[in-house]
């Protein structure tokens, strides 16, 4: 563990390892600045993005992501959850291809999106019916202007550190565009924040919008005792409760929230449950959905040209029916467990520490116990990037603020591979004394 007594020191190292990494990627580099003539930022999502430039994916197949350069990759990023089934599942690539056969763009109604939906449904305990959108954050803004329109409150009340979309974005970090609602913090595993919002605001409030376990803000688990005391609260309060369960309905087949035996009103989905394909939906109690059904007297509408989209439809039912085993589910979650304890050893005497839950989790360079994201604030940006590039030079590839979402497709010997690469850059890290 090489020692810097420097500040200096340290931005000396992180250039060191952005040049290495530049060097080995000319094509990548090339392909950056082309992309920033058109792109702003060289990018059409944000997170994707990282100094020098991120490498561009020419191939990807199983665990694999192959670069222009022709770097390969153990994948462990697994697309921030959307490619739970790894790259090109036969499967999900054969529903594709035939329903390509039908037609893509009906603007008519079909059979699949009803499977889809009794498949949702069937699995979810807390969702009655349910709606599809393209997306995590279409899913949570109707969610939230659902929940308005049900309790005639315009409130929201939402959790610091909490990634809903990117209209809906409640991190330290960066300019987020947020949704025009009014929001009301509270602290992440803290019931008293919750409680001292709701005495003030509670009337107000439509909908407490929680993520079963915090993804985007570090892998942060909710305490046992948390979502319980929220889901209490929020009924005494006439709060609709919600679970963004768009990255933890991994958990098992049916969530979070059959894992913990919690009922949420309205839960939102995403990510890998159209086989990686585009994808979300938000649903729930019956009656609150039937705001939505003109014959129950419903009088909200919910447009969107590639809600019913056949092809991500035909993903999303061959996913379900035939990948998405509940069996499955559970040894995803199981392996999550497994290589969180493994990494919990390994990282022993490093300055880094895993966290998460099931098949989520986060790599930070701090060994301080982390329940909050304020656990996090502190941890210096520079250690991580030179964790990333340290992993990502011994050959895997996760993300840089390090986060990993695995897929079926990783093996025992990528696992063990992975926890080698990181654990050596672990111990790599510098250790700044009188900086
Ligand atoms: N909610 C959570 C918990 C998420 O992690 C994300 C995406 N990372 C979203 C919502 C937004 O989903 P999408 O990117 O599909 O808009």
């Amino acid at each position: 563990m090489p020692i810097v007594s420097h500040d200096a020191q340290l931005d000396e190292l992180v250039a060191r390892a952005r040049a290495e990494y530049a060097e080995r990627r000319p094509t990548s580099a090339h392909l950056a600045a082309r992309a920033a003539e058109v792109l702003p930022g060289g990018s059409t999502r944000s997170v994707l993005d990282f100094a020098p430039f991120p490498f561009r994916v020419a191939h990807a197949e199983g665990a694999r992501l192959t670069d222009v350069d022709g770097h390969t990759y153990v994948d462990l990023l697994g697309d921030y959850s959307a490619g739970l089934l790894g790259h090109r599942p036969e499967s999900i690539r054969r529903a594709v291809t035939a329903a390509l056969e039908s037609g893509w763009s009906f603007g008519a109604t079909h059979r699949d999106e009803i499977r889809l939906a009794e498949l949702v449904c069937d699995r979810f305990p807390a969702i009655d019916q349910v709606r599809f959108t393209n997306s995590g954050t279409e899913a949570n803004l109707m969610a939230v202007n659902l929940a308005r329109h049900a309790t005639g409150r315009d409130e929201v009340l939402v959790f610091d550190g909490a990634y809903h979309g990117g209209l809906l974005y409640f991190g330290a970090g960066g300019e987020a565009l947020q949704a025009p609602f009014r929001f009301h913090r509270c602290s992440y595993n803290d019931l008293d924040s919750v409680d001292t919002v709701l005495r003030e605001h509670g009337d107000r409030i439509a909908i407490a919008l929680v993520e079963p376990m915090l993804g985007a803000g570090g892998c942060i688990p909710s305490r046992p005792g948390f979502l319980e005391g929220l889901r209490a609260r929020c009924e005494r309060a006439g709060v609709l409760l919600c679970f963004d369960e768009v990255m933890t309905s991994r958990m098992s087949a049916g969530g979070a929230q059959q894992r913990l035996g919690l009922r949420p009103d309205l839960t939102t989905l995403g990510k890998y449950l159209a086989g990686g394909l585009t994808f979300g939906a938000f649903g729930g109690r019956a009656d609150l959905m039937a705001a939505f059904d003109p014959a129950a007297g419903g009088s909200l509408t919910h447009g969107g040209t590639f809600n019913n989209n056949p092809v991500s439809m035909a993903a999303g039912v061959a996913a379900m029916e035939h990948e998405l085993t509940a069996d499955r589910s559970e040894r995803l979650f199981v392996t999550g467990e497994h290589l969180r304890r493994r990494l919990d050893e390994a990282l022993l005497d490093t300055p880094v520490s895993a966290s998460g839950w099931g098949s989520l989790l986060g790599l930070h360079p701090t060994r301080h116990e982390i329940t909050r994201p304020d656990d996090l604030r502190a941890v210096d940006g520079r250690l991580r990037e030179l964790l990333f590039f340290g992993a990502l030079e011994r050959g895997c590839y996760f993300a840089p603020r390090g986060y990993l979402a695995l897929s079926v497709e990783l093996t025992a010997a990528d696992l063990d591979r992975f926890v080698d690469a990181v654990t050596q850059a672990a111990s790599d890290l510098p250790v700044t004394v009188g900086a």
